[in-house]
């Protein structure tokens, strides 16, 4: 096609924006448009007459004269060449005859355009975003007076254009303040509030870029809060590094001085003071920053920046100047907001949850849990305190009661300070032995430490009271109050800790009385072994030997173990008795069998916290190896239950102890749940038949047929039968019968000291 497309403006870019702020492409017709356009068409006598706007691939008619079409193709419009000068009025008087028309398909084809006079519609500063323009299809001219009408015209339109964009904007900016005002009802963080401002400055406020910064004053730097770009996302490093150029921080000191706007409307004239040219880079012609006052005091500053120069006229400012307004009044609501709840739930010395704090997370809390103990610490001394240091000592102490009740205070626990003194702490799903444990040995050690006041350590005793939830109570009300009696009561027993409750007090004072006992008694060796033969039923010899662990109290004689057994597991102490116990065992087996005594194997019991201990099969090997002793000598009794928990982890225990050659039994069978099927999967070589099941075979049929499988069945699995606690002939003749292996009961032998078994084993005459 031989026609001379039109050319593109120096500053197209920012022409369309000019175009784009109009809101005008696309809109439906309006009657101030068509009447200009009928009006010129009538002035100067021409059958077309357009209100054109030149977009950036295509004309587009605002208001149309004669003409079908509602846009033509930008390259092959009349009106592109008229905006390239947007001061003069464009006359082309025969386009067959101007050879940079005569090809154009407007002048081959239809609308066959000969005459066209454009005079460019300049709204900004700078270039055209159209023209109003005459087209007549014979060549022709305008007289003086048409063309001086069609100026005046052109200006009308402009103005029409402007008061549009005035509307529009009016339109746009309130719609962003609403959204503002609509956030700040229900937002309840302050990020949030400002990154909603942002938004709305980017989409409705006609901005390019909007970040909202806080103001910190000691050093005047403003730190990024919240941001918003018409571009897609914004990295939080390009909003620091724009914080941070240094005329950006200069216009910001001046905001924040003045406490109003400031201004540049051209970032074009200052991009030799910023050498990184972030704005140029981003496309930023001209920001202003508004201060951020709340309650008078300056909270920070909020950048707007846009791509078209000039972009902050007085209206601009006047609205940005309510968005500021808005958003302090949303900050300095939230702040409010914030410091009140706040204040009514938490204690402003320490930071711990007051009652109600208290009471609100307890709250949250209980509809998830069983049980769980609270603990009251009462301070005493603290007037002490007071007293001899000045009332603020009392703040500095309890600020590190408060630290040290957080460090020490489980997961899942509560801490806080009820009233001004009142220390509490909330441990859900926790059994009152283990809390006493922990308040004991843990918390009233970290609590009754000196404190730090100044340079002087200061004492301060202490005394612990607990309730248990739900028993003692279902609120924090009832259970506070039972913590502080019992706080009294331990008060005034001098103790350091008591539960309210008395039963559980009891039981749990019992427990850890004998637990400081037992630790004493490993430590001073008071445990012994006793032993029991287990009997060959059919040769009526001794072939094994149980080791029973017994207490030599130095009070109170020989303690049996349903006493302290189950002391020893709660505590974790059996890990050390246990160890002690295997150790008895091996050396007793050696010294029977350097004897000359034909010792059996020994089987000592072993609970499921041992098995999981990662030193049980190490500390055996050890132990042996230190009485040079063979791994015939040993062998383990497990209970059921221990072997239903860590299972996986039981089976590889049990295998290093078939590996090394010490052979396992169950335990008690038939107490718990387990099935032989599950048991035989294990490696597994004993099965020991329980005491209640033998004590009732001989006078409840139902007992006799239930041994009477268990040994069938574990015999089918190759497994070695043990009958617990044969007391008489009848059961024995029996269970021979049934053709059990082993015996163990009174019938032959009560557990006895090691010399007695020693003897037991020379006579071997039972
Ligand atoms: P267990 O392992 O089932 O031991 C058998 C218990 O039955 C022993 O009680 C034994 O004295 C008792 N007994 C044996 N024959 C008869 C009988 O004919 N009639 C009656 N009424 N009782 C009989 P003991 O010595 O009081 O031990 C009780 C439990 O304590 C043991 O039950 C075992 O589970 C645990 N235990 C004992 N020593 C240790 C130890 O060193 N470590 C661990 N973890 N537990 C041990
Ligand atoms: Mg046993
Ligand atoms: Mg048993």
């Amino acid at each position: 096609m031989n026609y001379i497309a039109p050319g593109i403006p120096a500053d197209e870019n920012e022409r369309l924006a000019e175009l784009a702020a109009l809101n005008v492409l696309d809109t439906t017709a309006e009657e101030d448009f068509d009447s200009l356009a009928r009006l010129a068409a009538f002035i100067c006598g021409t059958p077309i007459s357009l209100v054109s706007l030149v977009d950036a691939k295509r004309q587009w008619f605002k208001a149309r004269v004669g003409l079908d079409a509602a846009e033509t193709p930008r390259d092959i419009s009349f009106c592109t060449h008229a905006i390239a000068d947007p001061d003069q009025l464009f006359i082309v008087t025969d386009a067959s005859k101007d050879k940079r028309f005569r090809e154009n398909p407007l002048v081959t084809g239809d609308p066959n355009i000969r005459f066209y006079a454009g005079m460019p519609l300049k709204t900004g500063e700078g270039s055209a975003v159209g023209t109003l323009c005459v087209i007549d299809r014979v060549p022709r001219d305008l007289s003086v007076m048409q063309r001086e009408a069609l100026v005046t015209l052109s200006n009308a339109v402009v103005a029409q254009l402007n008061l549009r964009r005035r509307l529009s904007r009016h339109e746009q900016y309130y719609a962003m303040l609403a959204r503002v005002s609509a956030r700040i009802a229900r937002t309840t963080d302050i990020e949030g509030l400002c990154s909603e401002a942002c938004h709305a400055g980017v989409e409705l406020g006609g901005l390019r870029m909007a970040w909202i910064g806080r103001l910190d004053i000691p050093s005047g730097n403003v730190q990024p809060v919240a941001w918003a770009t018409s571009k897609g996302r914004l990295a939080e490093s390009m909003v620091c590094s724009i914080a941070i150029d240094p005329f950006e921080r200069a216009l910001a000191s001046e905001a924040i001085a003045s406490r109003h706007p400031r201004v540049c409307n051209d970032l074009a004239t200052v991009s030799h003071a910023s050498p990184g040219g972030v704005w140029h880079q981003h496309g930023l012609l001209a920001s202003a920053i508004l201060p951020l006052a709340v309650d008078d005091v300056l909270w920070g500053t909020m950048s707007l920046y846009a791509g078209r120069k000039n972009f902050f006229d007085p209206f601009y400012l006047d609205r940005a100047n309510e968005l500021a307004a808005d958003i302090s009044f949303g900050i300095d609501r939230l702040q409010k907001t914030r410091d009140i709840h706040y204040l009514s739930f938490y204690d402003t010395v320490t930071g711990l949850p007051n009652q109600a704090g208290f009471e609100d997370k307890f709250g949250t809390l209980a509809p998830q849990i069983h049980c769980g103990c609270l603990l009251v610490v009462g301070m005493e001394q603290l007037d002490h305190v007071a007293a001899a240091y000045g009332a603020g000592a009392i703040d500095s102490v309890l600020k590190q009661v408060a630290q040290r009740l957080q460090a020490h205070a489980p997961h899942r626990a509560i801490a806080a300070l009820v009233r001004r003194r009142l220390f509490a702490l909330f441990v859900p799903d926790e059994d009152p032995a283990n809390f006493s444990r922990f308040a004991t040995q843990h918390l009233a050690a970290a609590l009754s430490a000196p404190y730090s006041i100044d340079d002087v350590q200061v004492g301060c005793a202490i005394h612990l009271g607990a309730s248990f939830f739900p028993d003692d109570g279902k609120t924090i009300g009832a259970l506070l109050t039972a913590a502080e009696r019992a706080v009294q009561s331990a008060r005034s027993l001098q103790q350091t800790f008591r539960f309210y409750n008395k039963k559980i007090d009891e039981t749990t004072t019992v427990q850890l009385r004998l637990e400081g006992e037992l630790r004493k008694a490993i430590s001073r060796r008071e445990f012994v072994n006793y032993y029991q033969p287990k009997i060959d039923l059919a040769t009526g010899r001794i072939v094994g030997a149980e080791a029973l662990m017994r207490w030599l109290h130095p009070e109170r004689g020989l303690v049996s173990p349903a006493e302290f057994i189950p002391v020893l597991e709660s505590s974790g102490l059996i890990l050390e008795a246990g160890r002690q116990a295997l150790g008895r065992a091996i050396i007793d087996y050696c010294t029977w069998r350097d004897a000359g005594l034909g010792t059996p194997r020994i089987a000592v019991n072993v609970t499921a916290l041992q098995l999981r201990d990662q030193n049980f099969i190490t500390d055996i090997q050890h132990e042996l190896a230190a009485g040079k002793c063979d791994p015939v000598a040993l062998s383990i009794e497990l209970t059921e239950s221990s072997l239903m928990t860590a299972e996986q982890q039981v089976r590889g225990v049990l295998q290093a102890l078939r590996e090394i050659g010490i052979l396992v039994a169950i335990d008690d069978f038939g107490t718990g749940y387990s099935s032989l099927s599950y048991l035989v999967t294990l490696p597994i070589d004993e099965l020991k038949i329980d005491r209640a099941f033998i004590m009732r075979m001989t006078t409840e049929p139902a007992y006799m047929g239930l041994v009477n499988t268990i040994i069938s069945l574990a015999h089918n699995l190759n497994l070695k039968v043990v009958a617990e606690g044969i007391e008489n002939n009848e059961q024995a003749n029996l269970l021979r019968l049934l053709r059990c292996d082993q015996a163990q009961g009174y019938l032959y032998s009560k557990p006895v000291p090691a010399d007695d078994f020693a003897a037991m084993l020379a006579r071997n005459i039972i």
